[in-house]
């Protein structure tokens, strides 16, 4: 941990973030800022000092998948409109490079999609050796939304929280490390923001008018909610519930939670699969100067030997007795006398 970082939060996110047991989202104050002492302006500056450790943690899982290590890491974002999830991609995913990272949003299943199980788009969409894979919603709708709006039977959602649990576990004992974040906004934060998307017309594109009738069935998506946590907070996978409300907070959450997830992964650069010594060798004696390069230096010692009136052979060599004629004899003509295009 940087210093700011030791200074600004009491108890760090994946501490005071994570649903335990007992855990209830209904006393999660979604205006607030567990565990941060800082101000927003700290809340900035450790963010950016965030980005850059990221960035090099990433660039390390990289090298590492493409010499063998088969880690990735999976940052699943749930949340409902308007919680920032778009907002994380952006600004904290946004700071790594994108030739490692992966986003995927979920939608409505397509039709190819619903003829599989619900975890076979889920599963071809997982990150592979190296790369940073982020859900922007994710398996969780087919507990969240299908069991809000009665999509399957009951008794077809209710069996999903122990399929997605043992999925999750082979996920992870495959080498990659889960990090589930719920981002919570209150009832009142989601109508402002929904708002604010009808009054911008820069916004207009991510309003869906079928939003509404996802938002009078607050509760009831509290409740589904609620039951994820209970069922699917695992110790292999636990979820963290960021209050979000304040964007600034949700992101510095999400960005601790991803930078310890890499840290504790003890990225080192991947050792050389080759005689560094040897190849350093090979390498110096190509440093001499290539032929053609030679040609131009010769042509330019014969230049510079006519014009001080010097006699050169023409087999190269150092220069003869200087002369008080010029000579034009050798120019133009390699070391064997031919004519050089
Ligand atoms: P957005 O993330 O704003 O692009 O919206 C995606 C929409 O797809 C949300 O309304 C989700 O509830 C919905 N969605 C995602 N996954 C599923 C699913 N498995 N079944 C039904 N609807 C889904
Ligand atoms: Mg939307």
């Amino acid at each position: 941990m940087t210093t700011l970082e030791e200074r600004a939060w009491k108890t760090p996110p994946w501490e005071s973030l994570r649903a335990g047991p007992g855990f209830r989202l209904a006393d999660v104050d979604r205006a607030s800022t567990p565990g941060w002492h800082g101000s927003k302006k700290d809340a900035e500056e450790l963010l950016a000092h965030l980005g850059s450790e990221m960035s090099e943690l990433q660039e390390r899982l990289f090298a590492r998948g493409r010499k063998g290590d088969q880690r990735s890491v999976l940052l699943v974002l749930q949340g409902l409109d308007t919680a920032g999830k778009g907002g994380i991609a952006r600004h904290v995913i946004g700071m790594v490079d994108p030739q490692g990272v992966v986003i995927r949003n979920f939608g409505p299943p397509s039709l190819e999609e619903r003829e599989h199980h619900f975890l076979w788009r889920i599963h071809r969409a997982l990150p592979g050796a190296g790369r940073i894979g982020v859900f922007d919603r994710s398996h969780y709708e087919d507990v969240l939304v299908v069991r809000v709006e009665g999509l399957v039977p009951e008794a077809t959602w209710q069996a999903r929280y122990a399929e997605i649990n043992g999925f999750e576990e082979d996920v992870v004992a495959g080498g990659t490390t889960i990090i589930k974040c719920a981002l919570m906004v209150s009832h009142e934060e989601q109508g402002a923001r929904l708002l604010e998307r009808l009054d911008r017309p820069e916004k207009h594109w991510k309003y869906n008018p079928n939003d509404l009738p996802t938002r009078l069935r607050w509760d009831d998506y509290q409740e589904a909610y609620q039951a994820v946590f209970d069922r699917t907070s695992t110790p292999e996978a636990p979820w963290y519930v960021i209050p979000a409300n304040h964007k600034w907070y949700a992101r510095l959450a999400v960005a601790e939670l991803l930078t310890e997830a890499l840290r504790r992964m003890s990225l080192e650069w991947p050792p050389a699969d080759f005689n560094v010594d040897a190849e350093r060798a090979k390498l110096a004696a190509t440093m001499v100067t290539p032929s053609r390069r030679s040609v131009q230096a010769e042509d330019e010692d014969l230049e510079h030997a006519e014009l001080a009136g010097i006699d050169v052979p023409a087999e190269g060599g150092p220069p003869a007795v200087p002369s008080q004629k010029a000579n034009g004899k050798g120019k133009g003509k390699d070391g064997n006398g031919k004519k050089r295009p």
